[in-house]
C-alpha cells in the first residue's frame, strides 16, 4: 500500500516549480495582508473635515465599496479552495482511518507489541492533546482580539455562524456525546458531518464506523483484500484532489485575508502571534517533558542519549514536514543509532509515522479550540470532549505528509460549528508549525518504538 500522496506536493503537473508551494501560500499571506492593511488605512481613513465622507461607512468605520469588494469578491473567490478540500475529505478520513486499522491488524502476527504500540500511541496522543487544551483554556490566545473586531468577524462568517448557534443549541450531555460515538445509521451520519444536521456525533461517529470497519477487515484477512484495494484508491484518489485544491491554496489564502484584514485592521496578526507561541509551548512541554519521561520510567534509557542519537531523524523530520518521507532515516536511526530489534523497529515505525501523529493531535486541538474562541463560539463539556477524541483520532487519521492534518482541520472546525474558512487565519504560518509538529510526530515514533523494544 503505497498511502504516500502529498497534497503540499510542489509539483503541479509539469516540471519543478520555481518556488515550492508553502512559500506561495505564504507570499499569498502577505500579499492579501499588506493589500487589505493598506486599503483598511486608505479607506478607514477619510480625510478630516470631508461630510461626505462619514456617509459611506459601516458599523466597522470601514467604506461601504471597500466593505462590498472583501464580501463578494475577496471571500467568495477565496473559498474556492475550501470547497475543493470539504468535497473529497469524508472518503478520505473513512479509507485512511479504515487502512490504518487494517495495517494495525497486522499486528497480531507480532502479538503483545502491537497491543503496547496501540495503548503507548493513544497515551501520548491524548498527553499532547491535553497539554494543548489546557495551554489553549489557560492563555486563550482566541480572545486577544478587540470586541469589534470580533463582531466585524462574526459578520463576515455571518451564515457559518447561523449554524454554530444552532449546533450549540443542540449540546449535548457527556454520556450522549459518548453514545452518539456509534452511529445507527453511518450514511446519515457522513451527511450531516459537514452541516451539522446529523443525529448521532456527526465526524466522530464516521470515524467510529470506519474503525470497526477497519477492524473487521483486519479479522476477515484475505477476503477483504479487495476492498483494501478500493479504499487504497479511494484514498489516493481523494488525496490527488487535495492536491490540486491546494495549488489555488496561495490565491485562495490571499483572497480571505485580504477580506479580513480590509475590514478589521492588522490587529488580528495580535492573535496569531498569541497562537504560535501556545503551539510552540505545547510542541516543548511534549517534547522535553513528556517523552524524555516516558523514555525513563518505561523505556529505561537516558533521554539525553536518546536525543542525541536520533538527531539525524528530527533533523529531516524538520526539513521535509514529512513523517513518511522521514521513514527511512528513522528506520536507520532506529537500528543502528538505538540498536532496537529491527522486527519491532520496522513495524512501529512504520505504524508510527500515519498512526502515531502526536504533534498533529496537539496543534489539531489547539487549533480548534483557538479558532472557536476567534468566533466566540462557546463550547459545551461535551463538545470539547468531542475535540479531544477528535484530536487524538487524528493523530491516527492524518496522512504523514506535508500539511497533512489541513484537511482534517476543516472537517473538525465545521463539525462544532466553527466556519471552515477561518483556516485562512493559521494556513500562512502553517508550515513552521507542520515542520515542528512533524519533529514531534517522529520523534514519538521513535521513543515508542525504544519503550515498546524494552518490554
Ligand atoms: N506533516 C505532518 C507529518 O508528516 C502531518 C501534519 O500534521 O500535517 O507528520
Amino acid at each position: 500500500m503505497s498511502r504516500e500522496l502529498d497534497p503540499l506536493s510542489t509539483a503541479s503537473g509539469g516540471g519543478a516549480p520555481r518556488f515550492p508551494l508553502h512559500a506561495r501560500i505564504l507570499a499569498g499571506l502577505i500579499l492579501g495582508a499588506v493589500l487589505g492593511i493598506g486599503a483598511h488605512a486608505v479607506w478607514a481613513l477619510p480625510p478630516a473635515g470631508t461630510a461626505s465622507a462619514q456617509l459611506d461607512q459601516d458599523a466597522n468605520g470601514v467604506d461601504d465599496r471597500l466593505d462590498w469588494v472583501a464580501l463578494n469578491i475577496a471571500d467568495p473567490v477565496g473559498r474556492v479552495f475550501l470547497r475543493l478540500v470539504l468535497m473529497v475529505v469524508l472518503p478520505l478520513i473513512f479509507s485512511a482511518l479504515a487502512l490504518a486499522v487494517v495495517e494495525l491488524g497486522d499486528l497480531r502476527r507480532l502479538g503483545s507489541v502491537g497491543v503496547r504500540t496501540l495503548l503507548l500511541t493513544l497515551l501520548l496522543s491524548g498527553a499532547a492533546v491535553a497539554i494543548g487544551v489546557i495551554l489553549v483554556n489557560t492563555i486563550r490566545p482566541g480572545e486577544r482580539l478587540s470586541e469589534s473586531n470580533r463582531t466585524s468577524l462574526a459578520h463576515q462568517y455571518a451564515d457559518s455562524l447561523a449554524e454554530a448557534l444552532a449546533q450549540s443549541a443542540r449540546a449535548k450531555s457527556v454520556k450522549d456525546t459518548l453514545l452518539d460515538m456509534i452511529p445507527e445509521n453511518p450514511l446519515q451520519e457522513m451527511v450531516g458531518a459537514l452541516d451539522g444536521t446529523s443525529k448521532g456525533n456527526g465526524i466522530l461517529a464516521v470515524m467510529f464506523f470506519a474503525l470497526v470497519i477497519g477492524a473487521a477487515m483486519a479479522a476477515v484477512g484475505e477476503r477483504a483484500q479487495t476492498l483494501v484495494h478500493v479504499l487504497d484508491s479511494v484514498y489516493a484518489v481523494c488525496m490527488q484532489v487535495i492536491a490540486w485544491a491546494m495549488q489555488i491554496a496561495p490565491l485562495g489564502v490571499a483572497c480571505l485575508v485580504f477580506a479580513m484584514t480590509a475590514r478589521l485592521g492588522g490587529g488580528v496578526f495580535v492573535t496569531l502571534i498569541w497562537f504560535l507561541l501556545t503551539v510552540m509551548l505545547g510542541f516543548a512541554i511534549q517534547l522535553c517533558v513528556v517523552y524524555p519521561l516516558l523514555l525513563w520510567l518505561v523505556g529505561q534509557r537516558s533521554p539525553r542519549a536518546f536525543f542525541r542519537q536520533i538527531e539525524a531523524a528530527m533533523l529531516t523530520a524538520f526539513g521535509t514536514s514529512s513523517s513518511n518521507a522521514t521513514l527511512p532515516v528513522s528506520l536507520r536511526v532506529a537500528e543502528e543509532r538505538l540498536r532496537l530489534p529491527p522486527a519491532i523497529a520496522r513495524f512501529v515505525l512504520t505504524v508510527g509515522a500515519t498512526g502515531n501523529q502526536n504533534g498533529t493531535a496537539l496543534f489539531e486541538g489547539v487549533v480548534v479550540l483557538f479558532l472557536a474562541q476567534v468566533f466566540g463560539v462557546d463550547l459545551s463539556v461535551g463538545q470539547q470532549i468531542t475535540v479531544v477524541l477528535l484530536a487524538v483520532l487524528a493523530g491516527v487519521g492524518t496522512a504523514g505528509v506535508p500539511g497533512g492534518s489541513i484537511p482534517m482541520i476543516v472537517l473538525v472546525l465545521q463539525s462544532i460549528g466553527v466556519p471552515g474558512e477561518s483556516i485562512a487565519i493559521i494556513l500562512g504560518i502553517d508550515r513552521i508549525c507542520d515542520m515542528c509538529r512533524t519533529v514531534l510526530n517522529v520523534t514519538g515514533d521513535l521513543a515508542l518504538a525504544a519503550c515498546v523494544a524494552r518490554h
